[in-house]
């Protein structure tokens, strides 16, 4: 093998061209977020972040013909009210219900890492786990939590774990999963260097691009549903979702939208332009 597999040069210290897509000028609309990966991978923290998160966006892609697919890094075994529950049991409950919602959004499969719930780090075994994920499923974009979002713009802390998977998922796509020195393990196991194109972060305080999910938009509520430890009543949680994907849908002037901070990291020539056309 030569010296130079990935095309890359050397990866350390090295800086690249990857560029956030610019925020809409003042005082103009942005388009609807038109570019479809036609493989994504979706990594969450819990189990019920990929609903509250990209799940609309989700189903409306593979309905358009991607493959996607969701990597959990803990079972929500912290996720309970009752310190007499049971936590083997509510990670098997919240993972069952987890597969559910899964299923009515359409990925193809559903990984449980099994890391603790409450206590995520951003450590290199995580990451290993992240890359191993990356290199198996061969996605063109990522879709994780925003890990620079530590107070919500509204109000609230980001969860702790929100931001390490984040944060790993990030460190994972680049430059882990696509460097074929990284965890050499992998590559010696069958798991060649993967190029990520684009990561998608979801919950941005400074949202970059607006997917329009207007005909997706119950599946998301559905999904939701699925998650019946975790959730309320029903009634009250489709409307609250309902007025969040509205809300969300103004800046491009549809019923609903799911915004994201989006980062291209390698542009192929054969898609065009990355940014959103202005109106
Ligand atoms: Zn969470």
């Amino acid at each position: 093998m030569g010296g130079d597999p990935a095309g890359e040069g050397s990866f350390r210290g090295r800086v690249r061209r990857a560029v956030t897509l610019p925020p809409p000028a003042p005082g103009a609309r942005p388009a609807a977020h038109a570019w479809r990966p036609a493989r994504f991978l979706v990594i969450a923290a819990h189990p019920d972040d990929a609903e509250f998160g990209p799940a609309a966006t989700a189903a409306a892609w593979i309905d358009g013909g991607s493959v996607g697919r969701l990597v959990c890094c803990t079972s929500g075994d912290q996720g309970g009210e009752d310190p007499d529950l049971d936590p083997l049991a509510l990670a098997a409950t919240r993972e069952e219900e987890q597969r559910r919602a899964a299923a009515i959004v359409g990925y193809d499969e559903v990984v449980f890492l099994h890391q603790p719930d409450g206590a995520l780090a951003n450590e290199l075994p995580l990451r290993e786990l992240l890359v191993r994920e990356i290199r198996r499923f061969r996605p063109d974009a990522v879709l994780t939590h925003d890990p620079e979002v530590l107070f919500y713009a509204g109000a609230g802390v980001n969860h702790a774990d929100h931001r390490a998977a984040g944060i790993a998922a990030v460190d994972a796509v680049f430059p882990a999963a696509r460097n074929p020195m990284a965890f050499p393990g992998l590559a010696r196991a069958g798991l060649a260097p993967h190029r990520v194109r684009r990561v998608y972060l979801f919950w941005p305080n400074a949202p970059t691009a607006w997917v329009d999910v207007t005909a997706t938009a119950e599946r998301k509520v559905a999904a939701l549903r699925c998650h019946a430890s975790q959730v309320g009543d029903p009634d009250e949680l489709g409307g609250r979702i309902r007025a969040w994907l509205a809300e969300e849908g103004e800046p491009i002037g549809a019923t609903a939208a799911e915004a994201f901070r989006v980062i291209v990291i390698d542009d192929d020539p054969d898609e065009g332009p990355h940014e959103p056309a202005q109106e």
